[in-house]
C-alpha cells in the first residue's frame, strides 16, 4: 500500500459536521447579532431550560467553559476553603484545577482499569482517612458514566457531595439516568472538540438543587443580583448568546450523532475482531473499550490499550491515521501539581493507563473506508 497516496483519515474532522448544519447554524448566530443582545440573550435562557429538561436536572446554568463550569458547581455548592474533594488522576488538568480554583484541596484516587474511572473502593479508602473531604468529583472519562451503583453509596455514607465532570459525556446516561442528573451539580464542556460542541468556549452546569442554581447564576455574573449591588465575590463568567444559538442547532442532532458514534464504535469492534487483533495487554496485543450495559456510551473518544502505544502511534501516523493520547501524563505527576505531595507509583492503574492508551478515529461522519483503513494500519504493525 502506498500510504501517502491516500487522504489522511483524521482523529477529528469538523468539517463535516459544519457542512451538514453549517447553514442552518449562521442564520441562529446572525438573528442573535440582529437583535443585539449578546450577553445572557434569549437564547441563553432557552439553552439552559432544553439543556436542563434533557438531562433531567432541576435547573442548568450556561458558563464561559467546562472549566468554569467545574468552579461555578463548587462554589455555588459552598465547597472552599478547609474543604477537600476526591477525584481521579487519570483526566484532563481542569478536573483538578478547578478544585484549587474553588479554593479547596484535591484529594487523588485511581481509576477501575476497566472504565477508566474512578473506582469507588478507591473514593472509599481516602473518605475514611480524610474527614476534609466534602465532595467527590467522578469524571465520565471518554463518554461513559462513571459506576454510580458504586459511588453513590459511598458518597451517602461519607455524606459528601457528588458533582460528576460531563465535560466529555453529553447524553450519555446510567440505569436510564441522564449525565447531568446523577450528582448534586455537573460540569459540561462545549468546546469544539467535544461532542456537543460551540464555536468556541462555552460550557454549563446542572444542579439538582433550585437555591443552588441560582447562587450559581449570581457567581457567574460578579455575585450581582440586583444591577450594581454586589452580594458576594463572584466572578465573570457568562455564556455567550451567540454560542447558545450555535448549541441550540446542535441540540437537535445530537441524539443523532450520539447514535452515529455509537455505531462506529460497533463497527471498530466487529473490525478488530475479523481481523483477530483482540487480545490481552500482557500478550502484546490491544484491548478494546468496554461500555458498561448499565450505562449509555457516547463515545466522545474510542480508546484502546496496548504495551506498544508509542511504536503504534509512529507507525499510525506514517500512514496517514490520525490517533490521539488522553492524556499521556497522569495529573500528580505533572509539574504543576507536584505540590500536591504526591508521588510517582502512587496511582499504578492511572499510571499503566496513561502508558497504554491510544484515541483513534472517532465522530458521527467517520465512513466505513476509513476505519477499514485505520484497522489495516493497526493490523500492518502486529503482523
Ligand atoms: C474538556 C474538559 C474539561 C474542561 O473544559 P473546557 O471547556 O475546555 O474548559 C474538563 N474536564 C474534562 C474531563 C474535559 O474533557
Amino acid at each position: 500500500m502506498q500510504p501517502d497516496q491516500q487522504p489522511p483519515v483524521p482523529v477529528l474532522d469538523l468539517s463535516r459536521q459544519y457542512a451538514a448544519v453549517g447553514d442552518e447554524i449562521t442564520r441562529a448566530v446572525a438573528d442573535v447579532c440582529a437583535a443585539g443582545r449578546f450577553i445572557l440573550g434569549r437564547e441563553v435562557g432557552q439553552l439552559e431550560a432544553e439543556i436542563a429538561a434533557r438531562t433531567g436536572a432541576t435547573q442548568a446554568v450556561g458558563c464561559a467553559s467546562g472549566t468554569d463550569a467545574l468552579w461555578l458547581a463548587m462554589a455555588a455548592l459552598n465547597i472552599g476553603e478547609g474543604d477537600a474533594v476526591v477525584t481521579t488522576p487519570f483526566s484532563f488538568f481542569a478536573t483538578v484545577s478547578s478544585i484549587l480554583r474553588a479554593g479547596a484541596r484535591p484529594v487523588l484516587a485511581d481509576i477501575d482499569p476497566a472504565s477508566f474511572n474512578l473506582s469507588a473502593g478507591a473514593v472509599e479508602e481516602a473518605a475514611a482517612a480524610d474527614p476534609t473531604i466534602r465532595a467527590v468529583m467522578p469524571v465520565h472519562l471518554y463518554g461513559q458514566c462513571a459506576d454510580w451503583d458504586a459511588l453513590a453509596p459511598v458518597a451517602q455514607q461519607h455524606n459528601l457531595l457528588l458533582i460528576e465532570d460531563a465535560a466529555q459525556a453529553f447524553g450519555a446516561t446510567w440505569n436510564g439516568v441522564g449525565a447531568g442528573a446523577l450528582g448534586d451539580a455537573a460540569a459540561f464542556s462545549f468546546y469544539p472538540t467535544k461532542n456537543l460542541s460551540a464555536w468556541g468556549d462555552a460550557g454549563l452546569t446542572t444542579f439538582r438543587d433550585a437555591a443552588a442554581a441560582e447562587h450559581a447564576q449570581s457567581l457567574r455574573a460578579h455575585g450581582m443580583r440586583r444591577r450594581y449591588y454586589h452580594d458576594e465575590v463572584g466572578w465573570n463568567s457568562r455564556l455567550d448568546t451567540v454560542q447558545a444559538a450555535v448549541l441550540l442547532v446542535k441540540l437537535r442532532y445530537i441524539n443523532q450523532w450520539n447514535d452515529d458514534r455509537s455505531h462506529v464504535a460497533a463497527r471498530y469492534a466487529q473490525l478488530f475482531l475479523d481481523a483477530k487483533l483482540v487480545g490481552s495487554v500482557d500478550d502484546g496485543g490491544i484491548v478494546l473499550p468496554v461500555a458498561d450495559p448499565r450505562g449509555t456510551h457516547v463515545w466522545h473518544q474510542y480508546v484502546i490499550r496496548t504495551p506498544r502505544r508509542d511504536d503504534l502511534r509512529t507507525h499510525l501516523a506514517a500512514h496517514g491515521i490520525g490517533s490521539e493520547v488522553y492524556y499521556p501524563v497522569p495529573l500528580h505527576m505533572q509539574q504543576a501539581l507536584l505540590d500536591l505531595g504526591y508521588r510517582e507509583g502512587q496511582f499504578p492503574e492511572s499510571e499503566r493507563a496513561a502508558r497504554e492508551v491510544l484515541a483513534l478515529p472517532i465522530f458521527p461522519e467517520l465512513r466505513e473506508d476509513e476505519q477499514l483503513r485505520v484497522v489495516e494500519a493497526i493490523r500492518s504493525y502486529f503482523a
